[in-house]
């Protein structure tokens, strides 16, 4: 593991370049910040493999990359770093986690995703007001955080607080018209993006996002009990775990949802958590039994422009536990004592159930050929640190089982850089290693295009042009 490496300088040639544009513009006399990453094989998530390349950093983006033969105009100061053998990636995002689920771990995960290449995560659910004070403490490098605020529930929450294992990560949207002013309190308050849940009801789930629509919120969105993927699919800009699409893809699906409504018209009271469990358990396998891949299809070809995040890592974790892993050890270790200690009671837990019925576990790898096969983007999200989940260490593990699933090492990297910039809609900036692009590197020890499993051999990580690990 790389070095923790926090040189945060600040640059007297920035500052006084910052004061001559002030007054009449910057100076060519001034010198910008540069960086050579000398003799390195560029992995780029579209165009693949590039051997012997010089990748020139310029003010934290990337200004140059070129054949080792080319010569490039670097300034008196410009660092040089010779990274012969190594493989250079674009910094990687985990789409899916919760910063304040887990009190151990919360001011702990910047730093393992810096850890572990992973230099951007989208946050999909907690108090913001929390999380926006979360965001502007963390002493920097931190990654990029991009933060939904609570998940949008409906009249019961499944994330209410009322359980102290469950923090109370959702809030409550009763009706249609609590949903405008619901979105615009986030957006004013430092949300990117929203996040829509279960037990929200059709129109509400419609009018949240008209609403974040219209502020330019991207949506990110579980599928709602009372609806189908296919027809909250279309609505969001993504959509977490692949869960309920399995009921969509079930030749008896009209049955097993009116069963579903009817269920949840006549819940009055009790816990939203417990409402969404029974349903869950009661539907999921028999809908999966009722598997009809025509159906699918059809379904499948309504999220053509909605990102599938499957966190695969997480639908797998009774029967594929990480636990297991060789490299668990370690990565544990690197855990504050508390989390520790609470994890090895759950691992207990789970090491005691019997007859753990692995049908979804399946169910959800065996998706991801569907998903290629109809052209549905998949993106990589790990829903850390739920679920035994190390920050960092499992957006890995979610990249090895992308690629079990049937994506190539290159589209489980594009699914991790390119597709999370693409629901932002800064394709244009992050994602890539081309000229122009803010420079999120990760440089691996081996090539992770002939094993994934190499995305692992992190050496060095730098964060908008500065070094944050070497
Ligand atoms: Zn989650």
């Amino acid at each position: 593991m790389a070095n923790r490496y926090f040189s945060r300088r600040s640059s007297p040639v920035i500052c006084i370049c910052a004061l001559l544009v002030a007054l009449n513009g910057c100076s060519s006399a001034v010198e910008s910040q540069q960086t050579l990453i000398e003799n390195v094989s560029v992995v780029d998530p579209v165009s693949g493999l590039t051997q012997n390349q010089q990748v020139l950093i310029e003010d934290g983006k990337i200004a140059a990359v070129a054949d080792t033969s080319q010569a490039l105009t670097l300034n008196a100061n410009a660092e040089r770093f010779d990274a012969q053998n190594r493989y250079l990636i674009p910094g990687l995002w985990d789409m899916h986690v919760h910063f304040v689920y887990d009190p151990t771990l919360t001011n702990e995960m910047a730093d393992l995703f810096l850890d572990y290449g992973v230099t951007s995560v989208r946050d999909t659910g907690g108090d913001i007001e929390q999380l926006v004070k979360l965001r502007d403490a963390l002493p920097s490098p931190k990654p990029n955080i991009y933060i939904s605020g609570p998940l949008l529930d409906g009249k019961f929450v499944v994330y209410d607080g009322s359980d102290p294992d469950r923090p109370p990560l959702g809030t409550g949207v009763p009706e249609p018209g609590a949903a405008d002013a619901a979105v615009a309190a986030l957006k004013e308050a430092g949300a990117d993006f929203i996040k829509i849940y279960e037990l929200v009801q059709p129109e509400t789930y419609a009018a949240l996002a008209a609403a974040a629509r219209q502020r330019d919120m991207p949506i990110a969105s579980h599928v709602p009990l009372m609806m189908t993927a296919d027809s909250a699919g279309p609505m969001a800009d993504s959509m977490e775990h692949l869960r309920n699409i399995e009921l969509a893809c079930a030749s008896n699906w009209q049955e097993l949802l009116a069963q579903r409504q009817q269920r949840i018209r006549n819940f009055t009271e009790g816990l939203g958590y417990a409402l969404r469990a029974g349903l869950h358990s009661d539907q999921r396998i028999p809908a999966i039994n009722n598997y009809d891949e025509t159906r699918c299809n059809q379904v499948l070809d309504t999220l053509s422009s909605t990102i599938q995040v499957p966190t695969l890592r997480l639908n797998t974790v009774t029967h594929l536990k990480p636990f297991q892993r060789e490299d668990w050890p370690a990565a544990l270790a690197a855990l504050p004592q508390a989390t520790q200690f609470a994890w090895r009671a759950r691992i207990d837990r789970l090491q005691q159930l019997m007859a753990i019925d692995p049908t979804f576990s399946k169910w959800s790898v065996f998706l991801i050929e569907r998903l290629l096969a109809r052209g549905v983007p998949i993106g990589a999200g790990t829903d850390t640190p739920i679920g035994l989940g190390i920050p960092g260490y499992s957006l890995h593990t979610e990249l090895e089982f992308l690629v079990q699933g049937g994506m190539t090492p290159q589209q489980a990297l594009y699914a991790a850089t390119i597709t999370p910039a693409e629901f932002f809609n800064m394709a244009d900036t992050r994602g890539r290693l081309t000229k122009g692009m803010q420079a999120d590197l990760v440089l691996l020890k081996d090539n992770p295009l002939t094993d994934i499993r190499h995305s692992r051999s992190v050496e060095a990580v730098m964060l908008a042009g500065e070094w944050v690990r070497k």
